[in-house]
């Protein structure tokens, strides 16, 4: 055949940082703006912990977490109950073995690479999913900023929540994410950090999309 027209190489967006930075809500924006499909990557995590916890086993078994990863169907990812904090501290637990990683490498990958290309948000996209992602966003706030947001957002719902708490769970999950030996939450030497802790979502989201107007132009 002479005459294929090859396909546009996929562009793929990485948007890595720690929890509660608004990774989600600007990837997700990003996604929608450049018609780029959108991977919540943190999902297979908390699916993994809430498949493993409801059925009562020990989510610091490396070996059995490692097995949940490998049988994990993408129709899970749908499940309602994925996105509360239970399911984050549940995720942040399996998401230290090295097995449950290496399982959902290909599942990312494969994500990434159809065209017309991607927009992922993790902890470890640039640096270890999609290491030649043509842009690597890293976005962060301080841990007190996070917590603020992340409590105020639970009190608007309805939720009996206490700043202090909310802030020693964030400063624990940054270090168990940070700490861990495989894959820890670090961005890319070639990502452009993005502080929001003195923007709000749509200056967040401005900027974001200024730095991907930048790379594709
Ligand atoms: O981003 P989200 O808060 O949904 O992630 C939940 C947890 O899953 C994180 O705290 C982290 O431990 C883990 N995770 C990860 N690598 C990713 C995405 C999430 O280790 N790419």
């Amino acid at each position: 055949m002479t005459n294929d027209v090859p396909s546009a190489r996929p562009f793929v967006v990485a948007i890595d940082g720690p929890a509660a930075a608004g990774k989600g809500t600007l990837a997700e924006r990003l996604a929608a703006a450049l018609r780029l499909p959108y991977l919540d990557t943190g999902l297979l995590y908390r699916a993994i912990g809430k498949l493993m916890d409801e059925r009562g086993f020990d989510l610091d078994d490396p070996v059995l977490a490692g097995q949940f990863a490998e049988a994990l169907d993408p129709e899970d990812l749908k499940r309602g109950d994925l996105r509360g904090r239970e399911a984050g501290e549940l995720a942040s637990r399996v998401a230290v073995h090295p097995a449950v990683r290496a399982a959902l490498v290909d599942f990312q990958r494969a994500f990434a690479s159809r065209a017309p290309g991607a927009v992922l948000d993790g902890r470890d996209i640039g640096t270890v999913i999609c290491p030649d992602a043509d842009v690597k966003i890293f976005v962060t706030a301080s841990p007190e900023v996070r917590a603020r947001r992340r409590t105020d957002e639970l009190l608007a719902k309805g939720r009996d929540v206490v700043y202090e708490t909310i802030l020693a769970e964030t400063r624990e999950r940054d270090e168990r994410d940070s700490g861990r030996a495989v894959a820890p939450l670090k961005p890319a030497a070639d990502a452009i950090l993005l502080d929001t802790s003195d923007l709000d979502r749509d200056a967040a989201f401005a900027r974001a999309l200024a730095i991907v107007e930048a790379r594709r132009g």
